[in-house]
């Protein structure tokens, strides 16, 4: 992925939220090989955040870490916030930070899960990208990129219900804000990852788990965090993907076909 250069990435001031570990540390590792400035957005995870950062660095990349909680509405602003500020403006927001908090089935959910969930989820993508906007505007244009999940389309699997449907209202604030930003020249789209072996599943999925899940995969391997850097890429970049607005890239190894 490195060696591909995309013509339009190249200094363009991109927040990166939750990547410090998995996905989004792909993700920000790729935008920086394509010489975009990073803000590498963490919250509790200091030392993979500044292993990170050195790493860009070393490569030669452009990086500034932002330490927030981004499930309260003034952590995902200040996350905006500092990101501008370390920048002088923005290009491009990927609201990637997210989590399944932990497995609860609907029947034994709380109010306090459903907030919490929602709020890491749900909450974190409408207040960050509401705080990113204005400054999206002011660049003449730019890109919301949400990740998603399979889950948002197939109910979860055990005990994450509560999660997919959060990434659910995430699918529909893609297309929604879709057609509102479109105008400023704003796109917004989502990538959804199937089973990706990150921190993620480390913490939430036990093995035998794993094992069911890999079964129903036609590709015969679970993904990894670097499968997924390519749409993020792809959806970023106003030359490879103009005329793509409001959609979601599934990146599950043939899992689902929606
Ligand atoms: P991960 O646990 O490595 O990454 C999650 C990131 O979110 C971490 O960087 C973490 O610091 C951040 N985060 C969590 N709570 C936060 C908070 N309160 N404030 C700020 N940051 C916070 O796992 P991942 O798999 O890389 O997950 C990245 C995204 O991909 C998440 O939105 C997740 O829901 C989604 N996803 C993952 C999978 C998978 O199989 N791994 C599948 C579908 C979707």
């Amino acid at each position: 992925m490195t060696q591909l250069r995309i013509p339009d990435l190249d200094g363009k001031a991109v927040l990166v939220t939750g990547a410090s570990t998995g996905i989004g540390a792909a993700v920000a590792l790729a935008f920086a090989a394509q010489g975009a400035r990073v803000g590498l957005h963490f919250n509790s995870s200091v030392e993979a955040a500044e292993t990170l950062a050195a790493e860009i660095v070393a490569r030669q990349g452009r990086v500034t870490l932002i330490r927030a909680d981004i499930s309260t509405g003034a952590g995902a602003r200040e996350a905006v916030a500092q990101a501008v500020r370390a920048f002088g403006g923005l290009d491009g927001l990927i609201n990637n930070a997210g989590g399944m908090v932990r497995r609860v089935p609907y029947a034994e959910a709380s109010e306090a899960d459903y907030d919490e969930i929602m709020d890491l989820n749900a909450r974190s993508v409408v207040v960050a990208s509401q705080a990113a906007i204005p400054h999206l505007k002011a660049a003449g244009g730019g890109f919301i990129i949400n990740t998603t999940s399979i889950a948002a389309r197939n109910g979860a699997s055990g005990g994450a219900g509560l999660y997919g449907s959060s990434k659910a209202f995430v699918h529909n604030v893609t297309r929604g804000m879709a057609k509102e930003l479109i105008s400023f020249g704003i796109r917004v789209n989502a990538v959804a990852p199937g089973v990706i072996t990150t921190p993620f599943h480390e913490r939430y999925s036990t093995e035998a788990q794993l094992k069911a899940q890999l079964a129903t995969i036609p590709q015969g391997r679970l993904g990894t965090a670097e499968d997924c850097v390519g749409a993020y890429l792809f959806l970023a970049s106003a030359v490879l993907s103009p005329y793509i607005i409001g959609q979601v890239i599934e990146v599950n190894g043939g899992q689902l076909m929606p």
